[in-house]
């Protein structure tokens, strides 16, 4: 197993609050690495090679999916986890889980799911996500879901309405709703996760959003943070200013401007880790969030958040197909909720045993927060005769 020194306020595997259902220890794996394998070998994980970020899908196969989002996410968790001794794994298990349960077209797809289901309880995607490991994917014999651990599941719940947390506080005592309830964070490594999600998401947006064309190299020179590390490429290598390096220049800035961000995150995780002292990960949930950009990196990310909000998120052209994502997301719901024959047959038997309504439609919204775009435009075609229009 592992033999690196873990610091007193990591979430130890051997300390784990165990799975919901019991289970015997992996001979060679810890339960976190367990956890990740589960991730990995999902179903809904490989779905998101075709869910959104911010491109649609089909819009170009190089851009950022749900799926290499997740993958940088969890590159860069891991290498901040390493420097600050905390579980690399459960990290990696996080990062990995982070976004399974994501509608279709992104965030306009869960925002129209979230519409349908206003007097039905609601949609949110943290949520989802912790509902498709908890029961969603079917794969074992003996329970529904995939089992994780508390870490893990804790985790993935990263936002909670207190409704939803009252709910699962029920249904759950002291489980991973209840941090929602009594105001407290969750282990360093989940608070690791959110951060490596702002980090990853803002530099490949940039990346992104120049190779779609919608925003260009000039433009991002009002963003300190990146013009800062775009002048640094340039004054070490000249031949950047030549119009066919114009990627590879874009590539180094991003790079210098990643790396700073890591560092920045260790330095000042490791002080004010070093001013609060935990001894334990249960001291870790009752002080404020210690995993932490500096004050400056954290205006100077705001600033490129923001930048890339006015841009880039709301830019007419991607406005124009979130627009219409969320219409199929619309009709689809409103159809199938109508004929819940509709679905694949495990949804549908499910809708024929939901016994009233609430429960129907939660089962409609299952179905549809699982499915890839394509598979969403395509069963919006089958449904209605209509198609998409790019
Ligand atoms: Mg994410």
């Amino acid at each position: 197993m592992h033999e690196t020194v873990w610091a007193s306020y990591a979430c130890h595997p051997a300390y784990t609050r165990g799975r919901r259902y019991p289970e015997a220890p992996a001979p060679t794996r810890s339960d976190h690495q367990r956890d990740r394998d589960r991730i990995v070998h999902s179903t809904a994980f490989r779905r998101l090679v075709y869910k959104t970020q911010v491109f649609l899908n089909h819009e170009g196969d190089l851009f950022r999916t749900r799926l290499t989002h997740s993958l940088e996410v969890a590159q860069l968790g891991r290498s901040i986890a390493r420097s600050l001794g905390i579980n690399e794994d459960l990290v990696e298990a996080i990062s990995l889980a982070h976004d399974l349960g994501h509608t279709p077209f992104g965030h306009a797809g869960q925002d129209a799911l979230n519409a349908c289901m206003a007097e039905l309880g609601g949609f949110e995607h943290n949520l989802q996500s912790l509902r498709v490991v908890d029961v969603l994917e079917l794969r074992y014999p003996h329970f529904d879901g995939l089992n994780l651990t508390f870490e893990t599941r804790e985790g993935i719940l990263k936002h909670c309405s207190r409704e939803h947390a009252e709910q699962l506080e029920a249904s759950e005592p002291g489980g991973v709703g209840q941090r929602f309830l009594l105001r407290q964070q969750p282990s360093l490594e989940a608070q690791l996760c959110n951060l490596a999600d702002e980090i990853a998401y803002n530099a490949h947006d940039i990346d992104d959003g120049v190779r779609s064309g919608l925003i260009t190299l000039e433009q991002l020179r009002e963003v300190p943070l990146f013009e800062r590390y775009r002048a640094q490429a340039l004054a070490e290598y000249p031949q950047l200013h030549d119009a066919q390096n114009h990627r590879r220049l874009l590539y180094d800035a991003i790079r210098r401007m990643l790396s700073a961000q890591v560092y920045d995150v260790i330095e000042a995780t490791k002080d004010a880790l070093a001013q609060a002292r935990p001894r334990h990960v249960d001291e870790v949930r009752t002080l404020p969030a210690l995993v932490q950009f500096s004050p400056t990196m954290r205006t100077e990310s705001m600033v490129l958040k923001r930048f890339l909000f006015h841009n880039l998120y709301r830019h007419s052209r991607v406005v124009h197909t979130t627009d219409q994502a969320k219409q199929v997301v619309r009709e689809l719901f409103a159809l199938y909720l109508e004929c819940p024959q509709e679905m694949k047959p495990n949804f549908a038997a499910r809708a024929r045993g939901a016994g009233d309504a609430r429960r129907c439609a939660r089962v409609v919204a299952d179905f549809i927060a699982g499915m890839t775009d394509r598979y969403a435009v395509r069963e919006h075609e089958r449904l209605t005769g209509r198609q998409w229009l790019v």
